[in-house]
């Protein structure tokens, strides 16, 4: 078994082990998660590994991307597993800060993101949720200084925000998307599946079975309004109430009225219960 990884809770700690990571002229890649990790996450380290000779994982459930309303209390935490998983994948280093060091108190600065941060999908439904993840996510670079920052497709348009930021801010992070990671069944890993009564999680596949049999459609020549009309009809009779259901450009997010207006990419948000699932795939 490989020595555990440092984990580390304050920014002198941090720059100490990361300068000697430097100093031995090793290149660093970060993966950012909220803890709770599953095999999606540990995919994302899996790439980390083979692009860095250092990877530090950071975790750290971001009050600024819950709305009061949201799960943050709640929000599943299992540290001493997620450290145990870390260890088995070979990861140096765990930044857990805690929220005091996150955000001291006089904390007054966060980063406004507009592109694919406004697009109309998850800030139609979340308007807190882009500007605390960017803000986060610039402070973990501020702090970690990687050579590269991996994040997950499952999350598009997140990771087409980040990649905006980390351009825009000339952040010097080369930001790497790794492809979802699925049940069986195709249910895309999520830390919020735990939520899911056992009735749900069967209910569940049906987003992507959903945006599979879309994107073929439309590969097909079917006109896009029409399958994605279809297709939300579906994941509601499955018994979802769905956020939003549709077909973008997978590059500016923009709405994709015809295959033209692709290279295309097909993104979910429903709720069941009292669980909301995201997914997206490829048209
Ligand atoms: P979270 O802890 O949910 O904030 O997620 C941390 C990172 O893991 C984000 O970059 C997510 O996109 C990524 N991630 C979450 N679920 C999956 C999955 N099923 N497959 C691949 N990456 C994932």
């Amino acid at each position: 078994m490989a020595r555990g990884p440092l984990i580390v809770r304050t920014v002198k700690n941090l720059d100490r082990a990361t300068g000697k990571f430097r100093e031995a002229g090793e290149t660093l890649a970060l993966v950012p998660t909220m803890g709770a990790l599953h095999a999606g996450h540990l995919a994302l380290v899996k790439r980390a590994r083979r692009r860095a000779g250092r990877v530090a994982v950071s975790i750290f459930v971001n009050p600024a991307q819950f709305a009061p309303t949201e799960d943050f209390a709640n929000y599943p935490r299992t540290f001493d597993a997620d450290v145990a998983a870390l260890q088995a994948e070979g990861v140096d280093l765990v930044w857990a800060p805690p929220r005091e060091v996150m955000y001291p108190d006089g904390f007054a600065t966060s980063v406004a993101v507009k592109g694919p941060a406004v697009a109309d999908l998850e800030d139609r439904f979340r308007p807190h949720f882009f500007g605390g993840v960017a803000t986060v996510v610039a402070k973990l670079f501020g702090q970690v200084r990687p050579d590269f920052a991996v994040f997950g497709e499952k999350d598009y348009q997140q990771l087409k925000t980040v990649t905006r930021m980390a351009a825009d801010l000339d952040l010097k992070v080369n930001v790497i998307g790794v492809p979802t990671v699925r049940e069986k069944d195709g249910l895309a890993l999520s830390s919020r599946n735990v939520y899911l009564s056992p009735a749900e999680r069967a209910a569940a596949p049906v987003l992507y079975r959903t945006l599979k049999d879309c994107a073929a459609r439309i590969a097909a020549g079917e006109a896009i309004a029409v399958v994605m009309n279809e297709g939300s009809i579906a994941i509601e009779e499955a018994g979802f109430a769905v956020d939003y259901f549709e077909a973008r450009n997978a590059e500016t997010l923009r709405r994709a009225e015809k295959r033209e207006d692709g290279p295309l990419r097909l993104l979910v948000a429903a709720r069941i219960g009292k669980t909301r699932l995201i997914d997206n795939i490829a048209g």
